[in-house]
């Protein structure tokens, strides 16, 4: 018998299915234009929403650093050490999310899975948004706390959950904005609900700072909701550029983390290169929101010629531009028609979005011209109407 045989069975179905991941090999930096197989294409896909990716100043920071402190931290830092790097970040990063303290990790993924066990764990019940990113999945299930899952961005449903549990340590976790679909969590009424039943909040921002709230300060500042969100988490690697995560929050809570949170204690910190590149993206949302003013012009334009089109965007309401099409298989078709046409935009299928939810997520970017979204329109015209959907 073949031990390994259900692979293969998984593969089948996965590929008859129109499920199948085709990962695009990148020859270039990230931008508006990518070279993939040594063709020049316009990327949607990219969460780089501010273009900051391949921008001189981070890389620049990021070289300097290399010069002073070397390629590899060598060791966690709770053991080896910290640089004084990650501190500055720590430091620069609180301020601009207009908390008292952050922690830096390697991921947006481990932040998740740092903190939530970290709060809640057997006897526990965790209340999470059923459309919470994976990584809040994945955080929730090592806690070993009970998981209620509530309907997506319902606070009448959360309410009732609260209310009927007997756990003595609740948390809700929401994402800040829905990656998938663009819309913002009801964070107003989320943070009520919990404060009627002595809950502990935490919003995942991975896809609201550098895009939502003043100058990109996120979702908790959008909704004016300081003080009244115990952790907020963060990725380094969208609308900041570079890689990493953070957890954001009171000091009492930032340092229980420290003793407390695994991917801390166990996992060797982000380079000096990344978190140089990561100060720099800091620095240049703290002093300015031309960039994330740039990004939503784009969003909005390149969002009504679309829907002016015919086509489907859900319920976005951020530059996360789901083009819904519902059936994997045609979703996958229209986006190999686009690349084709030299536009690369990914199709989305289960278990990323619901089942029979496929989509084309088209992420526009601060540093795509006009000219450049014109194009991509007049590609997604041909293309839908080649396919029957527009
Ligand atoms: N949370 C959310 C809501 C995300 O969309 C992502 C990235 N897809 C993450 C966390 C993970 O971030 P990272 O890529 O830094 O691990």
């Amino acid at each position: 018998m073949d031990k390994l045989g259900f692979i293969d069975d998984e593969m089948l179905r996965l590929g008859a299915a129109g499920l199948l991941n085709v990962v695009r090999v990148i020859g270039s930096a990230q931008g508006p234009w990518i070279t993939v197989g040594g063709r020049e294409v316009l990327n949607l896909c990219s969460n780089n929403y501010l273009g900051l990716a391949n921008d001189p100043r981070l890389k620049d920071a990021a070289k300097r650093a290399i010069d002073e402190f070397g390629a590899g931290p060598a060791a966690v830092r709770s053991i080896a050490g910290t640089l004084t790097l990650h501190r500055e970040l720590e430091k620069r990063l609180a301020t601009f999310k207009g908390v008292e303290a952050a922690l830096s990790l390697q991921s947006g993924f481990m932040a998740n899975l740092a903190v939530i066990p970290a709060l809640v764990g057997e006897g526990d019940e965790i209340f999470s948004d059923e459309l919470n990113h994976a990584s809040i999945i994945d955080g929730s299930r090592l806690s070993k706390a009970k998981i209620t899952r509530y309907l997506h961005a319902d606070t009448g449903a959360l309410e009732a959950a609260l209310a009927g549990s007997q756990a003595v340590r609740k948390l809700v976790i929401t994402d800040g904005v829905f990656s998938m679909d663009g819309d913002l969590a009801p964070l107003p009424d989320v943070v009520a609900a919990a404060e009627r039943h002595s809950a502990m909040v935490m919003v995942d921002d991975a896809h609201g700072e550098g895009v939502v709230g003043r100058g990109g300060r996120g979702i908790v500042e959008h909704y004016g909701l300081h003080g009244r969100v115990d952790v907020e988490i963060g990725t380094l690697s969208k609308a900041f550029g570079v890689v990493g995560g953070y957890i954001a929050g009171t000091r009492r809570v930032v340092d229980y983390l420290v003793q407390k949170a695994r991917p801390f204690l166990f996992s060797s910190a982000l380079t000096a290169a990344d978190t140089a590149a990561c100060i720099a993206a800091v620095e240049i949302l703290q002093a300015s929101g031309e960039l994330v003013d740039g990004l939503w012009a784009n969003a909005q334009y390149f969002q009504a010629k679309m829907r002016a089109l015919g086509f489907d965007l859900g319920r976005t309401e951020t530059p996360i531009t789901p083009v819904m099409m519902g059936d994997a298989a045609i979703a996958q078709k229209l986006s190999a028609a686009l690349f084709d046409e030299g536009v690369f935009a990914q199709a989305i299928g289960f278990p990323t979005v619901p089942d029979g939810k496929a989509r084309i997520r088209c992420m526009v970017s601060a540093a795509h011209t006009v000219a450049d979204l014109d194009h991509a329109v007049e590609k997604f015209r041909k293309a839908g109407r080649m396919a029957g959907i527009i």
